[in-house]
């Protein structure tokens, strides 16, 4: 085939998962799935993962969760965190998604329905110092007093605490899980009664225990991804689900012209930068165009050969944050970036 393709093997999905809910024990594991699962396919990372017993979903925004209620029915615990209008918060509870609440304004709308019978499942968020969103730490005990009322009220259950980190620092990261501890104890001398605290991504839920609570909303170590600058894979022992290859389409002098372009997502500035794998070795990536890029090329190389842009690390493949190191960004860019236009090939679908 001409063109470029991204395989994923979700039999590594299976062992990534293995290793990260080993890592992060006692605390469970939800799979984070935003961002088209960082871009492997929402449908077949959740039907594989579900398959593999991962009861909680990170789905970032409210139609993703309810996707994700179809593809995982109904024992599945699925958590959205951005909700944004009442309809929202109606389409939310009508997939029986657990909200994460960051405002105040979010916590009325959803006050506003009552219940109905039906409490709404929802996660108080404090913001620990990433203002990203989240309730400021001034403006928690009137929050938290709110919220409480509406539980006593029967329009909602307060099941969880969150909050996000930057895992950039420690020190930070420390600050941030002390603001954390207190917002916990403000809720609970409010009566409420949060049975899942949860902080930590997936840095700082395999580095720092303290930080794991009861669940670890992890994203890229599930995918094989690892941290730009940190421990490779093998320290982690995960391995990248991913790999982009492209073909050859023409070979002219020195340039093997391939199937890939900044339109698929290749970020142009990686030109001249890395080199990729082909059958030949690794090759100068020199030029990456509107939908053709040229590489440097080997011994015998003709059209239809293919090259890898990124893999698993074996045999002279770059990964998603090898890649990314090399332009001073992470590996989720690299791997979020490929375009849905691109297709995907799924090995271990089931
Ligand atoms: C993306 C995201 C995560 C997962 O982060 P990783 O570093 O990919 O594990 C966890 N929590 C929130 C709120 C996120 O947005």
């Amino acid at each position: 085939m001409t063109g470029s393709v991204l395989e994923v093997d979700l039999d590594l999905l299976a062992a990534n998962l293995d290793r990260v809910r080993t890592a992060v024990a006692p605390a469970e594991l939800m799979l984070v799935v935003k961002n088209d699962a960082y871009g492997h396919g929402l449908d077949p990372v959740v039907e594989r993962a579900e398959r593999e017993g991962v009861r909680w979903f990170g789905a970032f925004d409210v139609l993703t969760g309810a996707r994700v209620r179809r593809l995982a029915g109904d024992g599945a615990r699925i958590f959205v965190w951005i909700a944004d209008t009442p309809a929202q918060v109606s389409a939310a509870l009508a997939s029986d998604l657990d909200i994460g609440v960051g405002d105040r304004r979010l916590l009325e709308d959803i006050l506003a329905r009552g219940g109905t019978g039906h409490p709404a499942r929802v996660h108080l968020k404090i913001d620990t110092g990433l203002r990203r969103n989240g309730v400021r730490p001034e403006e928690w005990p009137d929050f938290v007093a709110t919220a409480a009322a509406g539980e006593r009220a029967g329009a909602l259950v307060v099941e969880g605490i969150w909050s996000h980190i930057a895992e950039a620092s420690d020190e930070e990261d420390d600050l941030a899980r002390a603001r954390f501890d207190d917002a916990v104890r403000v809720a609970e001398a409010a009566g409420l009664r949060p049975r899942l605290r949860h902080l930590a991504a997936s840095a700082a839920s395999f580095a720092r225990p303290e930080f794991r609570y009861d669940l670890a909303r992890v994203g890229a170590f599930c995918y094989g991804i690892r941290p730009a600058g940190g421990p490779d894979e093998e320290a982690l022992g995960i391995r990248p689900i991913a790999r982009w290859e492209a073909s050859v389409l023409a070979v002219e002098g020195d340039v093997a012209r391939i199937a890939v372009g900044a339109r698929d997502g290749l970020f142009r500035t990686l030109a001249s930068r890395v080199e990729v794998a082909t059958p030949g070795g690794r090759r100068g990536l020199l030029a990456v165009h509107g939908s053709t890029s040229d590489v440097r090329a080997w011994p015998g190389a003709a059209a239809g050969d293919r090259v890898v842009i990124f893999g698993d690390a074996g045999k002279d493949e770059e990964t998603a944050t090898s890649l990314a190191e090399s332009i001073g960004t992470i590996g989720e860019e690299v791997a979020v970036r490929v375009s849905p236009l691109v297709p995907r090939r799924y090995r271990g679908r089931r």
